[in-house]
């Protein structure tokens, strides 16, 4: 089979975009959203136990139905973008979303001022299902304004602070880039430049990146003014909803304390000399004194050209998790067999990879462009570890429990490419093979896990900044970002001065009303390392310990999570489990140096 005929089949959801059914499905949600709203506006606050769990299941139906045709919709989108019907099919779904979302705004107000008023219904028996999503709605009660207020802000937001990410992507993809790629100068799209950082070539890397952030630091005021004014009307909308700290919503919606996520950091931060041998040791690979900002991701020279076909990758995939355990390979199986895998490369597709789950099918969907690469086998392997999560909490839990957060959702993914990296290293066919292997784990990890704990400290710099009176124009954030990043690399890495712009170009900085997005990725990469810790020490003991996590959906906390494995989250030096387990691999690298 070759990658080209690796589409997905929707039909299980809707037969095409003209299937009449859509149109049916979206008259029968109009209808229920507005029974909903008859049943219950006005009425959640006096409701009892039993009434309350009724509500609640009239809303897991009703998000039941809804989410079909939204997945539907954002599948076809994502799959070929370019296509009027599905662009008409995808704005018009959208509409629904965001007038659906006004309509029933109320559910989660009205919930919050019953749970205000008598917060021991959240342990009434009947209600046991639900307690944990309860106890979330409940901590964040003192947090929500009148129904109103919420409304204005949603309509405010939507041509106002939304609209800075709208101009820092329209200006990704509206410049050119000059870059010299082995030798030849060529004009290029943001995409096509930014997938050249890391292009085997050095002097291509370079190239492309002072090609990037020059033009990037040229409009650099630009970039100030929208990442200033979204950070302060953040401040400003914490204090109205009565947060202790700009953090503190993303806290709630991870359903995590301060406590842990400043132990997390700290641990990070104190062993940032751990990934800096890495780092030296990379160099040493690459033979370079010190390695460059361009060097850091790049693959190493001598990397053997490994290719993979699709179905050479699903073979191992399928093998790596079967070796874990045969159940725990079903939903890896059952991806490739009901056909809901999209890995042809084609225009007009969305780019990058995601799993999305399709609760009424108990099951998922796959979008990735398989080019054969080993990295492409890992997204593979990562994004089949998502689509086993749902398998099992899909099969264990209601709806409004499948509602997983960020630092809980990476669990099976990640864990899912230490499976396959367990099996190639024990299949490599040469040491060269091996540290290739062992640098793109290290790579990678030594990314999501450092450098993102600098763009956390960034983000705090700036917090901080406006909390003490400064005005953040350009060369001020450039300044908080290199500070932040120096506190991570030391002296292991050696920048252009263009990096100083690193900051301008990551979308999630200007996402209104979605602060601090990046800590989950830290705290799920070292939680994964830690029960991989447990895993090579129990071996098969440790199995239904993680089906029972996966299962569990969102009905208990990331601490209860952690419970499940015998770990304490909350205790101070937790995280150096995680860290203990990236330092091994390093050893495993340096033994072959
Ligand atoms: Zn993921």
């Amino acid at each position: 089979m070759i990658t080209q005929q690796v589409k997905w089949d929707l039909r299980e959801l809707f037969h095409s975009v003209n299937d009449p059914k859509i149109n049916q499905t979206i008259s029968e949600v109009i209808v229920l959203a507005n029974e909903f709203e008859m049943t219950y506006r006005g009425k959640i606050v006096n409701l009892n136990a039993d009434g309350l769990l009724q509500c609640i299941k009239s809303m897991e139906s009703f998000q039941a139905k809804f989410g079909d045709i939204t997945l539907f919709s954002s599948l076809s989108f994502s799959a070929n973008m370019t296509i009027p019907l599905i662009q008409a099919l995808h704005d018009k779904v959208n509409k629904l979303k965001a007038s659906i979302r006004k309509q029933l705004a109320f559910y989660q107000l009205e919930i919050g001022i019953l749970l205000n008023h008598n917060p021991q219904i959240i342990w009434e028996p009947v209600l046991h299902n639900y307690r944990h999503m309860l106890e979330l709605v409940y901590r964040n009660v003192k947090h929500q304004l009148s129904e109103v207020e919420e409304q204005l802000i949603i309509e405010k937001d939507q041509f106002g602070v939304d609209a800075w990410k709208e101009l820092q992507g329209k200006w990704l993809n509206t410049r050119m880039f000059d870059v010299t790629v082995l030798g030849e100068k060529k004009t290029l799209s943001y995409g096509e430049a930014n997938g050249l950082l890391s292009h085997f070539d050095r002097t291509t890397r370079e190239s492309a990146n002072k090609s990037i952030y020059r033009l990037l630091g040229k409009d650099g005021e630009i970039f100030a003014s929208a990442l200033r004014n979204i950070c302060n009307d953040w401040v400003n909308i914490s204090k109205r909803r009565n947060y202790n700290s700009p953090m503190e919503s993303s806290l709630i919606s991870n359903d995590i304390e301060q406590e842990i996520i400043d132990n997390l950091l700290r641990t990070i931060e104190e062993n940032a000399g751990i990934y800096r041998r890495y780092l030296k040791l990379k160099a040493n690979l690459m033979d370079l004194p010190v390695l460059g900002n361009h060097d850091v991701v790049a693959p190493l020279p001598e990397l053997p050209g490994l290719n993979f076909t699709f179905q050479k990758a699903q073979d191992m995939i399928i093998q790596a998790y079967n070796r874990f355990d045969t159940e725990y390979t079903t939903a890896v199986k059952e991806m490739f067999t009901k056909q809901r895998i999209d890995a042809e490369p084609r225009f007009g597709k969305r780019n990058g990879a995601f799993c999305a789950s399709y609760y009424n099918g108990k099951s998922a969907y796959i979008l990735n462009s398989f080019n054969g690469t080993l990295s492409d086998v890992f997204t593979l392997a990562h994004e089949l570890g998502h689509a086993t999560h749902d398998w099992y909490a899909s099969r264990s839990q209601t709806l409004l429990n499948n509602d997983i957060p960020s630092i809980v959702a990476e669990i099976a993914s990640i864990f899912g490419e230490l499976l396959l990296t367990d099996l190639l290293l024990e299949e490599a066919k040469s040491d060269s093979e091996r540290k290739a292997l062992l640098c793109l784990v290290l790579d990678e990890a030594g990314m999501t896990t450092f450098q993102v704990t600098a763009r956390v400290l960034f983000e705090q710099a700036l917090y901080a900044s406006i909390q003490n009176g400064e005005f953040l124009d350009y060369k001020t954030i450039c300044n908080h970002w290199t500070v932040a990043r120096n506190r991570i690399y030391g002296n292991a890495v050696t920048w252009f001065p263009e990096m100083e712009a690193e900051w301008t170009m990551k979308p999630h900085y200007y996402m209104a009303n979605y602060r601090f997005y990046n800590y989950p990725y830290v705290y799920a990469q070292m939680f994964v390392y830690s029960i991989y810790g447990k895993y090579l020490q129990e071996g098969k003991a440790f199995v239904p310990k993680m089906k029972k996590a996966l299962s569990a959906g969102s009905s208990l906390s990331p601490i209860e999570i952690g419970n499940i494995f015998d770990l304490n989250i909350a205790e101070p030096n937790f995280w150096n489990n995680g860290i203990k387990v990236f330092e091994h691999f390093i050893d495993n690298l340096q033994k072959m140096i």
